[in-house]
């Protein structure tokens, strides 16, 4: 199969048909069955720190809200969290952050993927924007792969989102810069955002196509009541916004069939089988919080995070449990690299 029409993409994502939804969803899972097998690849989210020097207009730790406290987890935090990860078997790790541009903050990134080095754990940034210098010192430093959502590629709809002072081009940019200094690149949407139409979401998978991204992470827009977004009708229920975000994790499938997708942690904040469904439309990738319990109601970023006071441990053998129940197997002690890295690096192996 080609590469879907845009009217096929977003008469996918549209679809709300209860039996319609079923038969896309096992269209999609039968094709990441084929692909990737019926496993399931673990990272450790490592919530870093709140502090954020942004504004983005839909999250709970932007810049301007005070209704939380700031908090940097030291290195030590993070090597402790990123060594649970190792002993649990999840074979990867995820540090993400709010957004810091300065060289102490990028000098102390570069001591945490040092020291976390011996652990040989794969591990994913999310720290946003940074310069290309930044972006390959920390690739020197041992990261290999770089989380940073587009949000929407629509631009009209992402300056709507973003303060004036944030720039699509400059996120774009970004992405491509991840690229030249050789990460695996993952990008990804928040889908029921206000404004927000179908052929948005349809145009973000064709984005995720142009720019070539290695894994996909996106989930729906759930809105954080201390944010200037919440105040906007989003003419999306929250089961609207929960479809949307299932229906394009199934829809990026079936068009880009061998990249990495997560199941968002925030599809388990609408549903508490939200990860699971996630799997069963075609995502392959579950991120299991390993930060310390007493942080993470200071990283909210949309109201009913769950999995607030649950310890690491605790969730580990939860998921398991889970994922197994749907005929599904972990994939421990593996980095779980994506394959359509390695298509376009080494072509023909
Ligand atoms: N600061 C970095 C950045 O923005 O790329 C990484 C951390 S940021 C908190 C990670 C992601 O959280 C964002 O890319 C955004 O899509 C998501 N997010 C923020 N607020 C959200 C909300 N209200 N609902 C759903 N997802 C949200
Ligand atoms: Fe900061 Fe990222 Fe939240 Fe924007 S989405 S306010 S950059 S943490």
């Amino acid at each position: 199969m080609g590469f879907p029409s845009l009217e096929e993409l977003s008469g996918w994502i549209g679809l709300s048909d209860a039996e319609a939804v079923r038969a896309l969803h096992a269209r999609a899972y039968a094709e990441k069955t084929a692909v990737i097998g019926r496993r399931v690849s673990m990272r450790g989210l490592i919530e870093a720190g709140n502090v954020c020097a942004k504004d983005c207009r839909y999250c709970g730790i932007r810049a301007s809200n005070r209704n939380l406290t700031r908090y940097q987890l030291t290195q030590e935090e993070i090597v402790a969290s990123a060594r649970f990860a190792a002993e649990s078997g999840y074979g990867s790790v995820v540090i993400q952050s709010g957004e810091i541009e300065s060289e102490a903050h990028t000098r102390f990134i570069e001591e945490v993927l040092r020291a976390i080095a011996p652990l040989k754990l794969g591990v994913t940034l999310s720290l946003g924007e940074q310069t290309e210098e930044v972006y390959r010192r920390w690739r020197d430093a041992g990261a290999t792969r770089y989380l940073l959502r587009i949000e929407t590629s629509n631009p009209a709809l992402y300056a709507a989102l973003h303060p004036a002072i944030c720039s699509f081009d400059r996120r774009v940019e970004c992405l491509r810069a991840l690229r030249r200094c050789g990460y695996q690149v993952g990008t990804g949407v928040m889908a029921g955002l206000p404004g927000q139409t179908l052929e948005d979401l349809a145009r973000d998978i064709a984005f995720f196509r142009d720019i070539d991204a290695d894994m996909i992470g996106m989930g729906p827009y759930i809105p954080h009541p201390d944010t200037p977004l919440a105040a906007e009708a989003s003419g999306w229920s929250a089961e609207a916004a929960l479809r949307l975000g299932l229906n394009m994790i199934a829809a990026t499938r079936l068009a880009l069939r061998d990249v990495n997708i997560a199941a968002a942690t925030a599809l388990q904040a609408l549903d508490p089988l939200g990860r699971e469904k996630g799997l069963l439309a075609g995502a392959n990738v579950v991120m299991p919080n390993v930060t310390d319990a007493k942080y993470r109601a200071q990283y909210k970023l949309y109201a009913n995070k769950p999995c607030l006071d649950e310890n690491a441990a605790l969730c580990r053998g939860c998921l398991q449990r889970r994922i197994e129940s749907i005929g599904e197997t972990v994939l421990w002690g593996v980095p779980g690299d994506s394959a359509h890295f390695f298509a376009r690096t080494r072509p023909g192996m």
